[in-house]
């Protein structure tokens, strides 16, 4: 069966990075229909808006969306795309696997965990106003509910369930947040029992920062709020390297959006030397979260085996493959165990 998907290549090294994943899932035979979608500066230049009702339209229709970095515009009240693409298909959660791999930039090498956090609410989205006409005093208030932690919740419970992860981890922020903390922490408790096969434990985020620096093994999939989130991945990101090996899945209840975590590298634009991993890595959470879990371990255990040998890496990784040819050699080894037979599929 054909499986339909809008591919946003998005600004700066998107293209790149975008077509070298879009070469590797091709290789994995899986039967996709890549529906070609504009977002960010390219989009807004050709049609005048960031984000075209049509690509709204494309991932609504497929649910499925592998993108690029986008651009944030600077100044104040420019939304970004991503935070409109995120607003309009409700993706209220974010999950950004961490894991090491083997390699020279690697600090810690035993890191295998899932970051689950809040996407749309809290922190992110506070209200906020000045408090003064000199513009030196600013109140900001953010919202906590009750329902919106239980969707977050489920989503990482499922994904634990689903991915067979053993361990989920509430973080929140104790004392200094106690009423937020009250509700988030009831809400996952109650959620928890119905979820056997899966340990859940509730930890302060002071706690949760030095023991993911000291034993980063013990987490599993750790789940927080969205400040909470973003520092603890960029921890353990830099804990296992770089941010360019980490990919990101947005979820909402009718559509899931994959790509790396990274940004837009204008630096690196068009020259051929942005590190594909993160989105060839995005591709491989996204066969998982279709049921294709042998072509997803297909394509992780090839990156490993490529980044490990090191010599077909880009120049970030000490290599001198350029971003098409990382692309193609990891689709090319794919494609061999895949006719050899290693490869159930
Ligand atoms: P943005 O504002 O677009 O979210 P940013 O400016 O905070 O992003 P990035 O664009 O992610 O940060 O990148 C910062 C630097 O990291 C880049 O200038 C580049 O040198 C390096 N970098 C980012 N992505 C990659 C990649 N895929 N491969 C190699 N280097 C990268």
């Amino acid at each position: 069966m054909t499986t339909p998907v809008t591919i946003i290549k998005g600004d700066g090294v998107g293209a790149e990075v975008v077509e070298a994943a879009l070469v590797v899932l091709d290789s994995t035979g899986v039967d996709f229909e890549w529906e070609i979608a504009d977002a960010g500066a390219a989009a807004n230049i050709k049609v005048g808006d960031a984000l075209p009702d049509e690509t709204v339209r494309s991932i609504r229709r497929t649910r499925i969306c592998l993108k690029g970095p986008l651009e944030a515009p600077e100044g104040p009240g420019n939304r970004s795309a991503d935070a409109r693409l995120k607003s309009e298909l409700e993706l209220h959660t974010n999950l950004r696997p961490l894991r090491s791999y083997p390699g020279p930039k690697v600090a810690v090498r035993d890191i295998d965990l899932v970051v689950v956090r809040e996407n749309m609410d809290g922190e992110l989205a506070p209200f906020e106003r000045y408090l003064d006409h000199d513009g030196e005093v600013v109140q900001s208030v953010s919202s906590t509910t009750r329902a919106a932690w239980e969707r977050i919740i489920q989503c990482a419970l499922d994904f634990a369930l689903r991915t067979h992860r053993k361990v989920v981890t509430l973080v929140h922020g104790g004392n200094t947040l106690r009423l937020t903390s009250e509700v988030i922490v009831r809400a996952g408790c109650d959620l928890a029992r119905y979820y056997g096969g899966i340990r859940f434990e509730v930890m302060a985020a002071s706690e949760a920062a030095v023991n993911l620096v000291t034993s980063p093994a013990r987490f599993d999939v750790v789940v927080t709020t969205t400040a909470f989130g973003y520092t603890l991945s960029d921890v353990a990101a830099g804990l296992l390297g770089s941010l360019e090996l980490v990919p990101e899945m947005n979820a909402g209840d009718d559509a899931v959006v994959f790509g790396p975590a990274h940004g837009t590298a204008p630096d690196l634009a068009g020259k051929g030397l942005a590190n594909p991993t993160a989105t060839i890595l995005a591709g491989a959470v996204m066969l998982r979260h279709l049921g294709e879990a042998s072509s997803a371990d297909l394509i992780d255990s090839t990156v490993r085996t490529v980044l490990a040998e090191g010599k077909h890496v880009t120049a970030d990784l000490g290599g001198r493959a350029s971003t098409a040819e990382f692309g193609q050699h990891v689709a090319g080894i794919v494609r061999r165990l895949r006719s050899d037979g290693t490869s159930t599929r």
